[in-house]
């Protein structure tokens, strides 16, 4: 639909007026019926499709058609798809299109999800928008105009920014902190303009809606009761549901929603109050819905003068069209987002920022390989002649995933805040559709480099590719079971390698490459067990990395600090342990020449768990009992020391006689040769940890704490989009719970000459409760009593242990702003390593020829390169006609047509040079003449 392309339903709206009203009552109710669907929370989305979601569609489409005054938004389109795709029958599928066509059913935000806000990754988000209305406009030719973002738990400003570049014309968010909204209510700015991006400021704006203290709930006008699920009693059916409309209680029904009209137009600039009907899993029998409202409709409607209001079914589009030609100027509001979310004064949702971490992981992971997996597949289509592979089997696989990876965006799926079989599902799904990724991507490689028997069973014939549109000189890490190796290039030459015992299996070798990687391109290696000494061949062998170790040290009795330290350098840092507590004692930036004296232990919190008790710890909430204590009481420490990689290995013991370690810190520092484009590489601590299981409610966290003056001021990044400023502030209660916030991919603190950056592979949470500090929290393990999630099994009893990885920064300002952007998108777009483990080895020189490198300014990321999948015409009208003429026929996916987005790093005054506007040669940048006429 284009914007405010519906003066025909407002035409439609004028006749709909009581007739014989001499004066228009002064408000008008906007009453919009949805049904808030969760894409998987207490139950999977199979499930719900049998037991509420297909009802919603059949008996709203029905009514719907039934009465031309009833209307509906539609919101969560993988629903929507499930149902068109394999329910609704011909006869449905036109009465939708009628619906549509005449914006009685209105299709609002469009995504697969309703995305949550605070942990998903802004290339997600894009994601699961792109597949959403892809599917609209394939279907209808229609693209959502407004957002729905009515559960999320907190907004983010990535997400209005988003919304303006999509085309919407107004966004509605709703769960902000509750002092706030209080506030926004007494002031009536619940209404404001959103430059949610420093950067493209007023380019980008979007008319902002927050709902009022209602919510997205209507209660007392449910008439279809509680969905009944598997293993629920029929009498729950009832609990929810409302009596009958009748003559003798239409008067309370009709009081009800008068004063509570009445209230909220208080709150509002314009006469017009939006009143959404409907909550979570309603509208499965739309009949009892609306013919009940109908009546209550029609009685207010009938003493409209005498209530001073009339009330009208309505869509988003009606609504922000009548608020809209009020011509009211409105307030603006910066790139600030609204997190964290509280929902009172005890409740602060911030423990869902760390919650489920190994699923939060997966779902990164997934979205990255899916990355590599688009590029490579649309470089293979349209530029390689390809033999043996069937394209549309391939766009079948990217589509899973991608399916999968839009999916897990849901505001109760990466946030870990759903039960432990629908997170099941979801890891089912993530796991599939990579796995046909995978699949996909050395079928590519297979097809591209066929690889002959080779005369020397037992090697590994390793392709790496490089998804991003730089060179990339980076170690790639391989699990080998020989410690004498081999190691060549495609050209046969040796390769600087090292190898070292597993940090984790003792019986096996971690190999350590150095390589450096064209953009979009991809490097081969053969690997074998050497069978002769080096004297004898005079090959060159990957260096044996030299192990040191240091015995346990007790927390209790670590007396002498900085007495007695031992370095570990490379090119940019010199990283000072101290051997008195085995912990980091400071760090040496090269560069600037200045030492910063830094440590790093793990801590937990301990949990509030008894809800008789007050607020608790769960999925959602972070209810600590008191300040983070020291996690551990002994450590020890491993330093292997190479050419290429020094691995500083600390292994915390809860206690002292424990055999396992709950923790540990892998730290690495690189070294490249000179003359090789290291700089990113040089520039970044590397450090995994290890971390669980977790006792019982427990939070645990990493905290660094330097002598940086910081005053305790944070940034951490909106959805890897752009950083927010994040003041410590002191609140009456909860202050511990209240100071954290989401970290997607950067966090950094600074003093005036210093910053330490963190960039992370997932999301966490993250705060600076101390001048100097920054804590991580990478783990939570929390069981509670309160019956309501008993009930429902809505636990956090994660027993997992979890591996995520933190790249360490320290530099001046400058450096580090340089910096920052392109090494989190090195650490998120690591290159993908395939390994054949048959005894084959490649032909010398295959392959290097057909790659054509791409290289973009340091300031432009390739944020997509895909084949959508496109089925229509890129004719606007074309595609408009072909929907009217010809249905039955089903059109092939346009596999010539490419999606190319391109994303400029830098906000507007963050670097003198990068921030500068680039003019992009797509000619130059990507030289091939075939890819370019396809754009
Ligand atoms: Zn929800």
């Amino acid at each position: 639909m284009k914007p405010w392309g519906w003066l025909p339903l407002l035409l439609q709206l004028g006749l709909m007026w009581p007739l014989g009203a001499l004066s228009e009552p002064r408000l008008r109710v906007f009453v919009v019926p949805h049904s808030h669907m969760d894409v998987g929370w207490l139950h999977t989305v199979q499930e719900s499709m049998q037991v509420y979601v297909t009802n919603v569609y059949n008996s709203v489409v029905e009514e719907l058609t039934l009465e031309k005054k009833r209307r509906f938004i539609a919101v969560e389109q993988e629903y929507f798809r499930l149902w068109w795709d394999g329910i609704a029958s011909d006869g449905q599928k036109s009465q939708v299109r009628q619906l549509v066509a005449e914006g009685r059913l209105e299709f609002v935000l469009g995504g697969q999800v309703m995305h949550d806000e605070a942990v998903t990754h802004f290339d997600d988000q894009i994601l699961q928008l792109t597949e959403g209305h892809g599917f609209l406009y394939e279907t209808f030719g229609v693209r959502p105009q407004f957002s729905w973002q009515v559960d999320p738990f907190g907004a983010s400003s990535t997400t209005p920014t988003l919304f303006a570049l999509a085309g919407f014309n107004a966004h509605v968010i709703s769960r902000i902190d509750y002092n706030l909204k209080e506030a926004m209510q007494d002031t009536r700015e619940l209404q404001f303009v959103w430059r949610g991006s420093r950067s493209l400021s007023v380019q980008q704006e979007i008319f902002t809606h927050v709902l009022d203290q209602f919510g997205y709930c209507s209660e007392g006008f449910n008439w279809d009761g509680e969905a009944i699920f598997p293993g629920t009693s029929p009498n729950d059916m009832y609990l929810q549901m409302q009596i009958p409309v009748t003559k003798d209680n239409i008067q309370i029904f009709t009081s009800l929603l008068v004063r509570n009209a009445l209230t909220r137009a208080t709150w509002f600039r314009t006469p017009h109050v939006l009143w959404p009907w409907g909550c979570d899993r309603q509208f499965f029998n739309a009949s009892l819905q609306f013919t009940n409202m109908d009546i209550v409709m029609d009685y207010i409607n009938s003493h409209s003068l005498e209530f001073n209001l009339s009330v009208e079914y309505a869509t988003l589009g009606d609504y922000f069209l009548a608020v809209h030609s009020d011509q009211v100027s409105w307030q603006v509001r910066d790139h600030r987002d609204f997190l964290p979310y509280s929902l009172d004064m005890h409740h602060a949702w911030t423990g869902f920022y760390a919650s489920r971490s190994g699923l939060k992981g997966l779902a990164r992971r997934a979205s990255s390989l899916l990355y590599a997996g688009e590029s490579m597949f649309t470089r293979y289509v349209l530029l390689a002649p390809h033999r043996f592979l069937n394209p549309a089997w391939g766009l079948q696989q990217l589509q899973q995933l991608r399916w999968a990876v839009s999916e897990v965006q849901h505001h109760d799926a990466i946030t870990g805040t759903h039960v432990p079989r629908v997170g099941d599902m979801f890891v089912e799904h993530l796991s599939t559709g990579m796995e046909g990724v995978h699949n996909l991507m050395s079928y590519i490689i297979q097809d591209r480099f066929p690889a002959h028997s080779g005369p020397e069973p037992g090697g590994h014939f390793v392709v790496v590719y490089n998804p991003l549109a730089w060179t990339v000189t980076t170690i790639i890490t391989l699990t080998v079971d020989f410690l004498k190796v081999s190691i060549t290039d495609e050209s046969g030459r040796p390769v600087l390698a090292q190898v070292q015992p597993s940090k984790e299996m003792p019986s096996a070798y971690d190999l350590y490459v150095l390589t450096t990687i064209p953009g979009l391109s991809y490097r081969h290696y053969s690997i074998r067990p050497s069978r002769s000494s080096q004297e004898k061949t005079g090959e060159p062998e990957p260096f044996v990395a030299k192990t040191m170790q240091f015995g346990g040290r007790l927390r209790r009795s670590a007396r002498q600090v900085g007495g007695n330290l031992v370095p570990v350098n490379n090119d940019c840092y010199i990283v000072f342990l101290d051997l008195d507590t085995n912990l980091m004692h400071s760090v040496w930036e090269r560069q600037s020449n200045r030492k910063v004296y830094m440590t790093q232990q793990f801590m937990e919190y301990h949990v509030k768990s008894d809800v008789w008790k007050g607020s608790v710890s769960d999925n959602y909430v972070f209810t600590p009992s008191g300040a983070a204590e020291p996690a551990w009481e002994a450590v020890r420490m491993e330093i292997v020391e190479g050419p290429l990689v020094t691995e500083i290995r600390q292994y915390f013991y809860r206690k002292v006689n424990d055999s396992e370690p709950t923790f540990a810190i892998y730290s690495r520092l690189a070294r490249s040769p000179q003359g090789s484009d290291g700089e990113l590489l040089c520039h970044r601590i590397e450090q995994e940890y290890r971390v669980g299981p977790l006792e019982l409610n427990r939070e645990a966290i990493l905290r660094t704490s330097t002598k940086l003056n910081t005053g305790r001021v944070l940034y951490s990044d909106n959805n890897g989009y752009q950083m927010q400023r994040r003041p410590y502030r002191d609140y009456k209660s909860n202050t511990i719970a209240r100071n954290y916030y989401p970290m997607v991919q950067s966090a950094f603190i600074q003093s005036r000459r210093s910053r330490l950056v963190l960039l992370s592979e997932q999301a966490h949470g993250v705060s600076s409760q101390g001048n100097g500090q920054v804590e991580v929290m990478l783990h939570r393990r929390v069981v509670n009593n309160d019956p309501g999630n008993m009930v429902v099994d809505l636990t956090l009893n994660d027993t997992s242990v979890v591996q995520p990885v933190l790249w360490l920064l320290l530099g001046s300002r400058a450096l580090t702003s340089g910096l920052r952007q392109r090494s989190r998108l090195a650490l998120q777009h690591r290159p993908v390593v395939m390994l054949r483990e048959i005894n084959e080895i490649a032909p010398r020189g295959s392959g290097s020829r057909q790659q054509e490198a791409v290289t973009l300014p340091p300031s432009i990321h390739l944020q997509i390169l895909s084949i959508p999948g496109w089925k229509y015409s890129s004719n606007h009208t074309e595609h408009l006609r072909t929907l009217q003429k010809d249905r039955k026929h089903e059109p092939k996916a346009d596999l010539r047509r490419v999606l190319l987005r391109l994303q400029h790093l830098y906000e507007v005054d963050q670097d003198p040079v990068l921030s500068r506007p680039v003019t992009v040669n797509l000619r130059v940048t990507c030289p091939s003449r075939v890819l370019l006429r396809h754009l």
